[in-house]
């Protein structure tokens, strides 16, 4: 058991700064750190739309929201609208925050499932504050709804990773962390297997007690190094490709990701404060990369900036996150398509379970055994969701989607889905990330209404029930009308 004094982490894109950045908040006093990466290899140079616990992250580290919006070109993200994934035509957002007003043991949701029966006509997004801001572009930091105590507005970013990874980067070197830009040609290992120093292209040799693994999809100490395997769910989430185009802005600055679902697979558009990101995420078997970066062309929104690019990869996880003295952290963890966008938000829990768990006094197999235990939950609870809404779909007009409806999905899910279906209800399990407000979006969404209610509903009369619509709605589109628009919500920041 040899103490742990001197982290060395290898890669430097999101997951490589994110990395250092909150090791060395939190632990900065008693443990080295030292980030080496390759600017000739560079980042994938992907990845613009968030989550809310990103707040959390930023707020951790100390960092200013209008500093880092304005950094970052940052625009706000209220949710993602899914368009075509049920039917073609169709669309629904999986909006952040809440829905309507939960009472005790009892989600809103099933207020509404009782006015469907009861020849009520309003949608269930008629009662989500996120929707009905996001589509009328408007935002402002709102923790409740003025004079009540209902949940306001819950909201993410999309920004462009790769400058909140420079952000992070003089963030972290200028509180302590050493950063060397060289490529890591040679991992060398000891007796037992473990990576004992990383030798570079300079010339140096740099040993270190623990290794976290952020090289991305090269995953060079973690798989090619230490041969660690990889559990493959392209069964579940056939995907296995995507090509990436930034395009001009549009005149409308929208508050949330579109997400669009094709012949092969989706597309998604995010905008930024300088530009909007779009990529299509398709499955290889039934789309050429050619005809992939057709597609995309013909339906982004705007002029194209730059060349489209296409990246390939492969739908699972790391048999073990950290195996001997490696903790993988980001792209070299596994991948999970981008679809509710997950991979960064992945970064920090990793993170942040290092920190928990850290092996001040030595890496012991309990520790290790416990840290994978919880990325293998978070992960197959995240796999879930994503499945979610490729089963669910009703299109049968291409051979891609007729797969994704008859394919086999995980037993956790077929339980979920039958829950729901036969009692209406939606369990969340093991702390796991999504909400129940963020599965019965999707499921109802996606066409998916339950059998029945929760009973708890029946003490309210038809004519308490249909007060109860009438008032969250005005108190809801009451706030909307008096919130700025999301264009000048961020004109504001750019003025401080
Ligand atoms: C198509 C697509 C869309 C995505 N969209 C989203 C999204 O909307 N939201 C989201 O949260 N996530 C998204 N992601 C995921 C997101 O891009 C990544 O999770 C995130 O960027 C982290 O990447 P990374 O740092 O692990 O890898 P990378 O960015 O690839 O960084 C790897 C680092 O390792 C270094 N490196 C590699 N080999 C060597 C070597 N031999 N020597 C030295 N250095 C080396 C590189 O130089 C680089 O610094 C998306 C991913 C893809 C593929």
């Amino acid at each position: 058991m040899k103490p742990i004094k001197h982290v060395v982490i290898a890669g430097g894109g999101t997951a490589g700064w994110i990395t250092a950045a909150l090791l060395n908040k939190v632990l900065g006093k008693v443990i080295n750190i030292t980030l080496i990466e390759s600017s000739a290899i560079g980042t994938v140079g992907v990845g613009e739309a968030t989550i809310p616990p990103i707040i959390q992250l930023n707020n951790a580290l100390g960092i200013n929201e209008q500093d880092f919006i304005n950094a970052t070109n940052a625009s706000i993200k209220l949710g993602i609208e899914f368009e075509n994934w049920k039917t073609p035509g169709h669309s629904y957002m999986h909006a952040f925050g809440s829905l309507g007003k939960d009472f005790p043991f009892c989600d809103f949701y099933n207020f509404w499932l009782k006015g469907q029966i009861t020849g009520c006509e309003d949608d269930l997004w008629d009662f989500s504050l996120n929707y009905q801001a996001a589509k009328q572009h408007k935002f402002a930091p709102l923790n409740t709804i003025p004079n009540t105590q209902l949940p306001g507005l819950s909201y993410a970013y999309h920004f462009d990773a790769t400058l909140y990874a420079e952000y992070l980067k003089k963030l972290a070197i200028s509180r302590g962390v050493k950063h060397i830009d060289a490529k890591i040609s040679h991992v060398e290992q000891c007796d037992t297997g473990n990576v004992k120093s990383l030798a570079l292209d300079n010339d140096s040799q740099i040993s270190g007690d623990l290794f976290i693994d952020c090289t991305g999809l090269r995953a060079l100490l973690i798989e090619q190094t230490l041969n660690t395997g990889f559990i493959d769910w392209s069964h579940y989430l056939p995907c296995d490709s995507a090509v990436a185009v930034q395009t001009k802005s549009t005149h409308e600055l929208k508050p949330y990701t579109r997400s669009i679902a094709h012949r092969a697979g989706w597309q998604w558009q995010i905008p930024l404060q300088n530009r909007i990101g779009n990529g299509l995420v398709y499955c290889s078997r039934y789309l050429s990369d050619d005809d992939a970066k057709q597609l995309l062309l013909k339906s982004v929104p705007a002029e194209p900036i730059t060349e489209p690019r296409i990246i390939k990869f492969k739908t699972g996880r790391r048999l073990k996150q950290w195996h001997k003295n490696v903790v993988s952290v980001g792209l070299s963890s596994g991948f999970l398509e981008p679809l509710e966008s997950t991979s960064i938000h992945l970064i920090q829990t990793a993170v942040t379970r290092l920190i928990k768990l850290f092996p001040h006094n030595g890496i012991s197999d309990a520790l290790v055994t416990e840290f994978n235990k919880q990325s293998v939950i978070e992960l197959e609870h995240i796999r879930d969701f994503i499945i979610l809404h490729y089963k669910l779909t009703e299109r049968e007009d291409s051979p891609f989607w007729r797969q994704c409806m008859q394919m086999d999905i995980p037993n956790s899910l077929t339980h979920k889905l039958n829950l729901f279906k036969h009692t209406g209800k939606v369990i969340r399990e093991d702390d796991e990330l999504f909400a129940e407000v963020a599965w019965q979006q999707v499921m109802i969404g996606q066409g998916l209404i339950p059998d029945d209610y929760n009973s708890i509903v029946d003490s309210l009369s038809d004519d308490q029930l249909s007060d109860l619509f009438s008032t969250l709605k005005t108190l809801i589109s009451s706030t909307v009308t008096q919130l700025p628009t999301h264009q000048n919500f961020l004109a504001s920041i750019k003025k401080v």
